[in-house]
């Protein structure tokens, strides 16, 4: 999904979006820290951040692999509750949905 910076974590981590690359875990089993972007929409199993955008570990247990939030899971997240406005990101890369 393409977030809106900043985003805050649920461990209480700002990413303001002009850090330079870091990951918070270098742990291969870190699945990720979810928490919401500036527009109050969900963002999940965030692993870190490369110097342009949120890095994600994608949760499919044959991937697990670490994109970038819009380019590797897509430009949109999805709406889970049509009465509410907020959406949140893809839990899979786009690579593993179309392979669905
Ligand atoms: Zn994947």
């Amino acid at each position: 999904m393409r977030v809106v910076f900043p985003v805050t974590l649920d461990n209480g981590l700002i990413i303001n979006g002009n850090e330079k690359y870091f990951l918070i875990d270098n742990n291969p089993d870190f699945d990720g820290i979810s928490g919401y972007d500036a527009n109050g929409d969900r963002v999940t199993h965030i692993v870190g951040f490369d110097g342009t955008d949120l890095l994600k570990r994608c949760t499919h247990p044959n991937c697990r692999a670490i994109k970038q939030s819009a380019n590797g899971f897509g430009e949109k997240g999805r709406n889970s509750n049509p009465k509410r406005p907020m959406r949140r990101d893809q839990a899979q890369c786009s690579e593993c949905r179309t392979h669905k």
